[in-house]
C-alpha cells in the first residue's frame, strides 16, 4: 500500500461515500422546509461504479470507508453492496451512518455481510420532539434498530446528537445517562448549511460541556473506536463515552484525513469548501483505473488547509443529504 498525503502533509486514508440523496426523514437542520430537488436516478452512481472508485482509492492508501447519505438504508441492495466492499482487501474499517429507522430489519444481514460498525443519528429521546425534529413519528423504530444492532454484535455503537438551542438542549443529561448503560454519545455542533429559511440555533460545545459536567467529572479518554474528529470523555463508572464534535467552534481541519464521494459521483476534497472533481463522467466515458487514480490525486491536491465556517463563509451549496454528513 502506497499512502497519499495532501499539500499540507495530512495523510488521506478515509473515504466517506454518500450512496443516495433520498431520505425517509426530514431533519430540520438538514432538509430545507421547501424540500430539495432530488437527483435523477441516472445521475446516481451504480454500486459497481462506487466499487471501482473504492478499489482504486484502496490501492492508494484509503483503508477506511463510511457509507452515508441521505439515508443509506433507504437504497435498495445496500447489504449486497456492503458485501462487495467488505471484499476489498485493503479496507480495514467499513462503517455506516444511519438514522436507524430501517436498521432493525437490516442489522443482522449487514453484520453478516461484513459491516464493522454503525453510527446512529438520534436527536431526541422524546417521541413528540423526535417527530418535530424529523417530521416523522419513528422514534420507536430507531430505538428498536439500536437494540437490534447491539444484539447482533455491532460494537461500539455511536449515537450522534446534533444539539439545537431551545429544541433538544434540554436532553443532554438524558443522553449522558445512557452512557452508564454503554451508549457512546457524541454531541455535534450544528453547521449552518441550510440555504435561506429559518435555521435552528447553534449551541457551542463549551456550553454543551458545561451542561454535561453537571452530571459528574468528565475524564478524558480514548475514542471507543476509529479516529474521527470527536474529543471523548467518560463519567465516573460509565461504560460508554461522551464525545464532542466541534466543526464550528474549534475545527479539526489540521487533522482532516478524508475525501468524500457524492451520490452523483463527485469527489469532494472538503465538506465545506465547494470544489468538486467529476468521477462519474470519467467512469461513464470508460476511464481506466489509472484515470480514476489521477482524479483521486486531483481531489487530494485540492484539499484546502481549512474551512472558514466560523468566519461565516460556507463554500458549499449542496444540501447535506448529497454530502453524506
Ligand atoms: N441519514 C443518515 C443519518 O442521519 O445518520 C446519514 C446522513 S446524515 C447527512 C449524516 C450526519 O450528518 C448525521 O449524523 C446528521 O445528524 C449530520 N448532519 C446533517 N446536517 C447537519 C448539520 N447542519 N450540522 C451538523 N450535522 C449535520
Ligand atoms: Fe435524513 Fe440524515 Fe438528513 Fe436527517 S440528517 S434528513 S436522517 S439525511
Amino acid at each position: 500500500m502506497s499512502g497519499i498525503s495532501d499539500s499540507f502533509q495530512r495523510p488521506i486514508s478515509y473515504l466517506r461515500v454518500s450512496v443516495t440523496d433520498r431520505c425517509n426523514l426530514r431533519c430540520v437542520y438538514c432538509m430545507p422546509p421547501q424540500g430539495i430537488s432530488l437527483m435523477p436516478h441516472s445521475d446516481i452512481l451504480r454500486y459497481e461504479e462506487i466499487l471501482s472508485v473504492v478499489r482504486v482509492a484502496a490501492g492508494m492508501g484509503i483503508n477506511r470507508v463510511r457509507l452515508s447519505g441521505g439515508e443509506p438504508l433507504a437504497r435498495a441492495g445496500l447489504v449486497d453492496f456492503v458485501r462487495m466492499l467488505a471484499g476489498v482487501r485493503e479496507i480495514e474499517d467499513l462503517s455506516l451512518t444511519t438514522n436507524g429507522v430501517l436498521l432493525k430489519g437490516h442489522a443482522a444481514a449487514l453484520k453478516e455481510a461484513g459491516l464493522a460498525r454503525v453510527n446512529i443519528s438520534l436527536d431526541s429521546l422524546k417521541r413528540e420532539k423526535f417527530r418535530q425534529i424529523t417530521g416523522h413519528d419513528r422514534l420507536p423504530d430507531v430505538m428498536d434498530g439500536i437494540s437490534e444492532a447491539e444484539r447482533v454484535g455491532f460494537a461500539p455503537i455511536k449515537i450522534n446528537v446534533v444539539v439545537m438551542r431551545g429544541i433538544n438542549d434540554d436532553e443532554l443529561l438524558d443522553f449522558v445517562r445512557l452512557t452508564g448503560e454503554g451508549w457512546n454519545v457524541r454531541f455535534i455542533e450544528l453547521m449552518p448549511l441550510l440555504q435561506g429559511g429559518e435555521q435552528p440555533q447553534f449551541v457551542p460545545a463549551t456550553e454543551m460541556r458545561e451542561i454535561v459536567s453537571s452530571a459528574g467529572r468528565l475524564e478524558p479518554c480514548q475514542p471507543p473506536e476509529g479516529n474521527g474528529p470527536a474529543r471523548y470523555y467518560r463519567l465516573p463508572g460509565a461504560r460508554g463515552t461522551v464525545g464532542f464534535i466541534t466543526p464550528v467552534s474549534d475545527h479539526f481541519c489540521f487533522k482532516c484525513n478524508r475525501l468524500r464521494l457524492t451520490a452523483d459521483g463527485k469527489l469532494l476534497p472538503c465538506l465545506l469548501a465547494g470544489a468538486e472533481i467529476d468521477v462519474r463522467s470519467a467512469l461513464r466515458a470508460g476511464a481506466s483505473p489509472d484515470d480514476i487514480r489521477r482524479l483521486v490525486l486531483e481531489a487530494v491536491a485540492a484539499k484546502p488547509e481549512g474551512h472558514r465556517v466560523r468566519q461565516g463563509e460556507v463554500g458549499q451549496t449542496r444540501p447535506m443529504t448529497q454530502l453524506g454528513g
